[in-house]
């Protein structure tokens, strides 16, 4: 079937309910702000998406609760190209919210979320996914993370790699390591994670090691404006970041994930596939909002030209 994803994201979408302000409130205060604005996130649906613009066969699996408008969460995450059989909407719940203070000139922010309908993925969603075609399946972790780890072992039966984006952190996620075929962790990841093993690198090289002998074939720590440091059995590569001027970094690390996985699906060589995802990831950094500001396929190209 021509028309079958070859990514699998499984993953959260959440309402991200974003409110401007002078500062930050003091606890108990009341400030005026000066905008509101409300989008589409959660971790998954923003990886769904970024690989979709890119021209990936995406499909999402996910739990997006029917109160408080969340059919048109799903109708949105359609609009953009991503294949939503996989998502479940049950009647009763309701979904994932974000809700996000920024105080005065973008420089600071307070985020509260609520896992709503996320948080309620149940295994027998994970044991009916179709995994006939797919190369790549995806998870981060605003999901339980035992639908995670039997997504993993299902997939993995099913000759399909995983990828673990291991954000946010969260103490336990390091027993998903062993199921893992590519770990995509940013360097605070990734230090929290050794961590949590025991162990206590700080460079990127270092950490990657750490976390490849848990049993990833191939880590990726990303370092912001840094770049990024890759670790496979071929050995390291560090990929600087192409230069622009960051506007909102919020989201860098999901474009990243969607990107790498489109060129990876595609057969890109390593090289080539994280050349594509640095110029992803460059592009949304430099227009403000998350989903708004991921690429389309020809600034891509354009930028790589
Ligand atoms: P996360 O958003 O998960 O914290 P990072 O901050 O490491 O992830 O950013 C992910 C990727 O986004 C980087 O590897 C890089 O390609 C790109 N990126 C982030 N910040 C910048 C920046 N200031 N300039 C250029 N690229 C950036």
């Amino acid at each position: 079937m021509a028309t079958a994803p070859q990514i699998l994201v499984l993953g959260s979408v959440n309402r991200d309910l974003i409110v401007h302000a002078p500062r930050l409130p003091q606890p108990g205060e009341t400030l005026r702000g000066q905008r509101f604005g409300s989008c589409l996130g959660g971790k998954g649906a923003n990886q769904a998406v970024a690989a979709a613009r890119l021209g990936a066969r995406v499909a999402l699996a996910a739990r997006v609760g029917l109160m408080e408008n969340g059919a048109a969460m799903v109708e949105q995450l359609k609009g953009e190209g991503v294949d939503i059989r996989a998502i479940t909407q049950p009647a009763d719940e309701v979904p994932g919210v974000a809700l996000i203070v920024v105080g005065a000139e973008d420089a600071e922010n307070q985020i509260v979320t609520v896992a709503g309908s996320n948080g309620t993925l149940p295994l027998a969603q994970v044991e009916a996914l179709e995994l006939d075609g797919l190369r790549w399946l995806v998870a981060q972790q605003e999901l339980p993370l035992e639908s995670i780890a039997r997504a993993f072992e299902r997939a993995r039966a099913a000759g399909v790699k995983t990828v673990l984006n291991a954000a946010p952190f969260r103490p336990g996620s390091e027993s998903l390591l062993p199921l893992v075929d590519l770990l995509v962790v940013n360097a605070l990841e990734a230090q929290a994670l050794v961590a949590t093993l025991g162990g206590a690198a700080d460079q990127p090289r270092a950490l990657a090691e750490a976390l490849r002998a848990q049993g990833p074939a191939a880590v990726l720590v990303s370092l912001g404006a840094e770049g990024l440091c890759w670790v496979d059995a071929d050995g390291v590569q560090h990929v600087p970041a192409r230069s622009v001027k960051a506007v909102d970094t919020v989201g860098a690390g999901d474009t990243l994930v969607g990107a790498l996985l489109t060129a990876l699906a595609e057969g890109q060589p390593v090289a080539q596939a994280l050349a594509f995802a640095q110029a992803a990831a460059a592009l949304a950094v430099s227009r403000p909002g998350v989903q708004d500001a991921m690429p389309r396929r020809h600034e891509v190209e354009q930028l790589l030209a």
